[in-house]
């Protein structure tokens, strides 16, 4: 198979990257491992248009329709290596190669989990959130936790002052910070024991901590971290940090030719506004950089 440009990933970057090349008149094929994060939001408030919020799923299924009618196949599978030839980059889809000018990585993050079992139903009721930016809004006024450790966690729970009195951060391994705890002792965020465990109570989220006392939380933030899924392009030599998100630059270029990478997998703001932004970008930088291909007197 071969096409213009490839999209790995079929979230909120990937198929807004699709929907721009589609539109350029690019030949498009999206592969989609279908684990994208957006599916997990009960229901968004910050997307611009939606007053009323728009569930992650119902946004991801919306889109999908919109790059399928423009013709852009969506294909259900994982891409599980890209290599460079004859100016093309090849990826390989269940043992096929793929051809592609230029290719489009939005494969995304995966958020390392709390001991919580049964964590997905909490994210569905809205008890285990993930993104103070997107929701901190909904938790005003709430008793708020947020679990990870302290260096990692201090950022949102300060964050979240912003919209409770009531905010407790629970730290797991390494708790010394004396720095970081100044900070949250002048904000007014307690910090709690090491955590030992969690369960979902009646309408709260319980900690047990590691004293053997425990606490009900209404809402519980993770700042766990998260794996990156950037390991096809740092293979190819993408500049990438530490933490693996790639680094890009103005035009959303990771040091590869012809690879872009879009969306939570750039270290940016995890957001979907910045992912579309990040699409139209890349999209527009990629349709550029391709020969035009002029319309005939038939259109
Ligand atoms: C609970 C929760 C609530 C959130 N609420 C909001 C909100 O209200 N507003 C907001 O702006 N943001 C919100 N976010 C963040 C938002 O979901 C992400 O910023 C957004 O989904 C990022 O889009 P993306 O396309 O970069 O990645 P993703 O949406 O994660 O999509 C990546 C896709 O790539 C696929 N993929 C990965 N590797 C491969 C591969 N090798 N081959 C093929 N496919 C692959 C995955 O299967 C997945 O489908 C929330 C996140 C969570 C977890």
């Amino acid at each position: 198979m071969r096409c213009e440009v490839l999209v790995i990933g079929g979230g909120p970057a990937g198929l807004m990257a699709a929907i721009y090349l589609a539109r350029f008149r690019r030949r498009v094929v999206v592969i989609d491992g279908g684990a994208s994060r957006a599916a997990l939001i009960p229901r968004s408030h910050n997307l611009p248009g939606f007053p009323a919020g728009l569930p992650g799923g119902e946004l991801l299924a919306r889109m999908r329709r919109q790059v399928e009618e423009l013709g852009v196949p969506i294909v259900r599978g994982t891409v599980t290596a890209l290599e460079m030839g004859n100016g093309d980059i090849i990826a390989s889809y269940d043992g096929e190669p793929i051809m592609a000018q230029r290719v489009m990585l939005a494969t995304g993050i995966v958020d390392k989990q709390t001991p919580l079992a049964d964590w997905t139903s909490a994210v569905r009721d809205g008890e285990l959130r993930y993104c103070p930016v997107c929701d901190g809004f909904e938790a005003t006024g709430r008793k708020i936790a947020i679990i990870g450790p302290l260096e990692h966690a201090a950022g949102k729970a300060l964050f979240m002052r912003v919209y409770s009195c009531d905010v407790t951060l629970i730290p797991v391994g390494d708790e010394r910070n004396d720095a970081r705890r100044r900070e949250l002792d002048a904000a007014g965020v307690r910090v709690t024991p090491p955590l030992h465990a969690l369960r979902r109570g009646e309408g709260a989220i319980v900690a047990a901590f590691a004293d053997g006392s425990s606490e009900r939380f209404e809402i519980v933030y993770p700042a766990m971290g998260a794996d990156v899924r950037s390991d096809l392009a740092i293979r190819l030599g993408a500049r990438h940090t530490p933490d693996g998100f790639l680094e890009v630059d103005t035009k959303q270029r990771c040091g590869v030719d012809g690879l872009y990478g879009i969306g939570d997998v750039v270290t940016d703001l995890h957001q979907i506004a910045v992912a579309f932004g990040h699409a139209a970008v890349a999209a527009c930088h990629a349709h550029h950089s391709l020969p035009m291909r002029y319309a005939g007197p038939s259109g």
